[in-house]
Protein backbone atom coordinates (compact mmCIF):
# COMPACT_ATOMS: atom_id res chain seq x y z
CA UNK A 1 0.00 0.00 0.00
CA UNK A 2 1.64 3.17 -0.97
CA UNK A 3 1.93 5.61 1.70
CA UNK A 4 -1.07 8.65 1.11
CA UNK A 5 -0.93 11.21 3.53
CA UNK A 6 -4.93 11.29 2.89
CA UNK A 7 -7.24 9.03 1.48
CA UNK A 8 -6.85 8.85 -2.11
CA UNK A 9 -10.16 9.84 -4.18
CA UNK A 10 -12.41 7.18 -5.05
CA UNK A 11 -12.03 5.94 -8.79
CA UNK A 12 -15.16 7.67 -11.14
CA UNK A 13 -16.81 4.73 -13.02
CA UNK A 14 -19.50 4.49 -15.45
CA UNK A 15 -21.92 1.30 -15.23
CA UNK A 16 -21.88 -0.79 -18.49
CA UNK A 17 -24.82 -2.09 -19.95
CA UNK A 18 -24.32 -5.97 -19.32
CA UNK A 19 -22.79 -5.52 -16.74
CA UNK A 20 -19.24 -4.10 -15.06
CA UNK A 21 -17.67 -0.78 -15.10
CA UNK A 22 -15.76 1.27 -17.16
CA UNK A 23 -12.81 3.66 -15.08
CA UNK A 24 -12.53 7.04 -16.05
CA UNK A 25 -9.55 9.11 -16.42
CA UNK A 26 -10.51 12.65 -18.21
CA UNK A 27 -13.09 14.11 -19.88
CA UNK A 28 -13.19 15.85 -22.92
CA UNK A 29 -16.02 17.66 -24.98
CA UNK A 30 -16.04 19.31 -27.94
CA UNK A 31 -17.69 22.86 -28.31
CA UNK A 32 -19.97 24.02 -31.37
CA UNK A 33 -20.28 20.72 -33.24
CA UNK A 34 -23.84 20.85 -34.84
CA UNK A 35 -24.75 23.27 -37.34
CA UNK A 36 -27.61 24.58 -36.12
CA UNK A 37 -26.59 24.68 -32.20
CA UNK A 38 -23.51 27.21 -33.98
CA UNK A 39 -25.62 29.00 -35.43
CA UNK A 40 -28.05 29.61 -32.36
CA UNK A 41 -25.01 30.74 -30.32
CA UNK A 42 -24.04 33.48 -32.64
CA UNK A 43 -21.19 31.64 -34.94
CA UNK A 44 -20.62 30.44 -38.76
CA UNK A 45 -20.42 26.57 -38.23
CA UNK A 46 -17.92 26.68 -41.49
CA UNK A 47 -15.36 29.07 -39.85
CA UNK A 48 -13.33 27.34 -37.77
CA UNK A 49 -12.42 22.99 -36.71
CA UNK A 50 -13.53 21.43 -33.91
CA UNK A 51 -12.08 22.97 -30.21
CA UNK A 52 -12.09 20.93 -26.86
CA UNK A 53 -12.07 21.50 -23.47
CA UNK A 54 -12.52 19.66 -20.22
CA UNK A 55 -14.85 18.35 -17.35
CA UNK A 56 -13.15 16.71 -14.36
CA UNK A 57 -13.66 13.15 -14.59
CA UNK A 58 -15.62 13.87 -10.50
CA UNK A 59 -18.23 16.04 -12.90
CA UNK A 60 -20.05 12.67 -13.96
CA UNK A 61 -22.72 12.25 -12.33
CA UNK A 62 -24.80 8.37 -12.97
CA UNK A 63 -27.87 8.00 -14.70
CA UNK A 64 -30.80 8.94 -12.78
CA UNK A 65 -29.21 10.98 -9.79
CA UNK A 66 -30.51 14.14 -9.02
CA UNK A 67 -28.53 17.16 -10.09
CA UNK A 68 -28.21 20.18 -7.52
CA UNK A 69 -29.27 23.90 -9.75
CA UNK A 70 -25.48 24.97 -8.92
CA UNK A 71 -24.37 28.47 -7.26
CA UNK A 72 -23.33 31.44 -9.51
CA UNK A 73 -25.69 31.16 -12.32
CA UNK A 74 -29.10 31.97 -13.43
CA UNK A 75 -29.02 30.59 -16.43
CA UNK A 76 -28.50 26.96 -16.32
CA UNK A 77 -28.96 25.07 -19.91
CA UNK A 78 -28.87 21.05 -20.99
CA UNK A 79 -26.46 20.09 -24.15
CA UNK A 80 -27.60 16.02 -24.47
CA UNK A 81 -24.35 14.80 -26.82
CA UNK A 82 -22.82 11.69 -27.83
CA UNK A 83 -20.74 10.10 -25.37
CA UNK A 84 -17.63 8.29 -26.73
CA UNK A 85 -15.18 5.97 -24.22
CA UNK A 86 -11.66 5.00 -24.87
CA UNK A 87 -10.53 1.98 -24.81
CA UNK A 88 -7.52 2.02 -26.72
CA UNK A 89 -5.22 5.27 -26.10
CA UNK A 90 -2.77 7.18 -28.57
CA UNK A 91 -1.72 10.17 -29.72
CA UNK A 92 -1.48 12.05 -33.64
CA UNK A 93 -5.01 8.94 -34.22
CA UNK A 94 -5.53 9.11 -38.01
CA UNK A 95 -8.77 9.18 -39.07
CA UNK A 96 -9.16 6.00 -40.79
CA UNK A 97 -8.22 4.58 -37.69
CA UNK A 98 -9.68 6.62 -34.92
CA UNK A 99 -12.77 4.39 -34.36
CA UNK A 100 -11.02 1.16 -33.77
CA UNK A 101 -10.21 3.44 -30.34
CA UNK A 102 -13.54 3.54 -28.81
CA UNK A 103 -14.83 1.16 -26.37
CA UNK A 104 -18.37 2.04 -26.01
CA UNK A 105 -20.87 5.16 -26.09
CA UNK A 106 -23.52 6.54 -23.96
CA UNK A 107 -25.72 9.40 -24.11
CA UNK A 108 -24.27 12.19 -21.65
CA UNK A 109 -25.65 15.54 -20.74
CA UNK A 110 -23.15 18.69 -20.73
CA UNK A 111 -24.53 21.00 -18.40
CA UNK A 112 -23.55 24.81 -18.84
CA UNK A 113 -23.74 27.71 -16.83
CA UNK A 114 -24.29 29.71 -19.96
CA UNK A 115 -24.71 33.22 -18.77
CA UNK A 116 -20.99 32.38 -16.75
CA UNK A 117 -19.96 31.03 -20.47
CA UNK A 118 -20.95 34.23 -22.28
CA UNK A 119 -19.19 35.96 -19.69
CA UNK A 120 -16.12 34.74 -20.22
CA UNK A 121 -16.26 34.19 -24.43
CA UNK A 122 -16.74 38.07 -23.62
CA UNK A 123 -14.03 38.78 -21.71
CA UNK A 124 -11.52 36.13 -23.05
CA UNK A 125 -11.61 33.97 -20.23
CA UNK A 126 -11.20 30.42 -19.67
CA UNK A 127 -13.99 28.47 -19.47
CA UNK A 128 -14.10 26.03 -16.45
CA UNK A 129 -16.60 27.91 -14.14
CA UNK A 130 -19.28 27.86 -17.22
CA UNK A 131 -18.23 23.92 -17.55
CA UNK A 132 -16.57 22.27 -15.66
CA UNK A 133 -18.32 22.65 -12.46
CA UNK A 134 -19.77 20.05 -9.89
CA UNK A 135 -22.09 17.14 -10.82
CA UNK A 136 -21.50 19.13 -14.45
CA UNK A 137 -21.66 16.12 -16.65
CA UNK A 138 -24.61 13.49 -15.92
CA UNK A 139 -24.19 9.98 -18.51
CA UNK A 140 -26.10 7.20 -18.96
CA UNK A 141 -24.78 3.45 -18.96
CA UNK A 142 -22.35 2.56 -21.55
CA UNK A 143 -22.81 0.14 -24.31
CA UNK A 144 -20.00 -1.46 -26.00
CA UNK A 145 -19.05 -0.55 -29.25
CA UNK A 146 -19.03 -4.14 -30.70
CA UNK A 147 -22.67 -4.57 -29.78
CA UNK A 148 -23.93 -1.20 -31.54
CA UNK A 149 -23.76 0.22 -35.02
CA UNK A 150 -21.55 2.31 -35.73
CA UNK A 151 -23.18 5.81 -34.58
CA UNK A 152 -23.12 7.58 -37.42
CA UNK A 153 -26.73 9.01 -37.67
CA UNK A 154 -29.88 8.49 -35.72
CA UNK A 155 -32.09 10.69 -33.70
CA UNK A 156 -30.25 12.40 -30.60
CA UNK A 157 -33.29 14.60 -28.70
CA UNK A 158 -33.70 15.52 -24.68
CA UNK A 159 -37.02 16.29 -23.42
CA UNK A 160 -37.56 18.69 -20.33
CA UNK A 161 -41.22 17.27 -18.48
CA UNK A 162 -41.72 15.42 -21.15
CA UNK A 163 -41.46 17.88 -23.85
CA UNK A 164 -38.80 18.43 -26.68
CA UNK A 165 -36.40 20.55 -26.56
CA UNK A 166 -33.75 19.54 -28.39
CA UNK A 167 -34.04 17.07 -31.56
CA UNK A 168 -31.42 16.87 -33.81
CA UNK A 169 -29.50 13.70 -35.69
CA UNK A 170 -25.91 12.78 -35.02
CA UNK A 171 -25.10 12.48 -38.99
CA UNK A 172 -25.56 16.28 -38.42
CA UNK A 173 -22.06 16.71 -36.43
CA UNK A 174 -19.89 19.21 -38.35
CA UNK A 175 -17.09 16.77 -37.27
CA UNK A 176 -17.97 13.31 -37.34
CA UNK A 177 -16.94 10.95 -34.22
CA UNK A 178 -13.43 9.79 -36.26
CA UNK A 179 -12.47 13.76 -37.17
CA UNK A 180 -12.92 14.30 -33.60
CA UNK A 181 -11.05 12.01 -32.06
CA UNK A 182 -7.86 12.36 -34.77
CA UNK A 183 -8.03 16.13 -33.94
CA UNK A 184 -8.13 16.17 -30.30
CA UNK A 185 -5.20 13.06 -30.18
CA UNK A 186 -3.07 15.96 -31.88
CA UNK A 187 -3.33 18.09 -28.82
CA UNK A 188 -4.00 15.43 -25.80
CA UNK A 189 -2.44 11.93 -25.94
CA UNK A 190 -5.62 9.69 -25.26
CA UNK A 191 -5.71 7.03 -22.79
CA UNK A 192 -7.85 4.19 -22.44
CA UNK A 193 -10.61 5.69 -19.58
CA UNK A 194 -10.73 8.55 -21.73
CA UNK A 195 -14.38 10.15 -22.61
CA UNK A 196 -15.17 12.40 -25.13
CA UNK A 197 -18.29 14.76 -24.90
CA UNK A 198 -19.15 15.15 -29.08
CA UNK A 199 -21.26 18.49 -28.86
CA UNK A 200 -24.51 19.19 -28.73
CA UNK A 201 -28.12 19.76 -31.57
CA UNK A 202 -30.14 22.92 -31.60
CA UNK A 203 -32.68 23.39 -28.97
CA UNK A 204 -30.50 24.15 -25.83
CA UNK A 205 -32.43 26.05 -22.90
CA UNK A 206 -32.53 26.64 -19.35
CA UNK A 207 -33.89 24.39 -16.78
CA UNK A 208 -35.29 24.92 -12.75
CA UNK A 209 -35.42 23.53 -9.85
CA UNK A 210 -37.93 20.48 -9.95
CA UNK A 211 -37.52 19.86 -13.97
CA UNK A 212 -36.73 16.31 -15.13
CA UNK A 213 -34.37 15.91 -18.31
CA UNK A 214 -34.75 12.96 -20.56
CA UNK A 215 -31.95 12.46 -23.22
CA UNK A 216 -32.43 9.65 -26.16
CA UNK A 217 -29.90 8.50 -28.32
CA UNK A 218 -31.20 5.98 -31.10
CA UNK A 219 -29.42 2.77 -30.70
CA UNK A 220 -27.16 3.59 -27.96
CA UNK A 221 -28.89 4.59 -24.74
CA UNK A 222 -30.54 7.35 -22.47
CA UNK A 223 -29.60 9.55 -19.38
CA UNK A 224 -31.69 11.72 -16.90
CA UNK A 225 -31.69 13.43 -14.18
CA UNK A 226 -33.84 16.29 -12.16
CA UNK A 227 -32.23 19.19 -11.25
CA UNK A 228 -32.76 19.59 -7.37
MN1 LIG B 1 -21.46 20.75 -25.17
Amino acid sequence: MPNYVISPPPQVAVPVSGGGLFPVRRVYCVGRNYAEHAREMGHDPNAEPPFFFSKPADALVLDGASVAYPSQTANFHHEIELVAAIGTGGKDIAVEDALTHVWGYAAGIDLTRRDLQAWAKKAAKPWEIAKGFDHSAPIGTLVKASAVPLPLRGRIELKVNDEMRQSGDIADMIWDLAHVIAELSKYFELFPGDLIFTGTPAGVSAVVKGDRLEGTIAGIGTVSTTIS
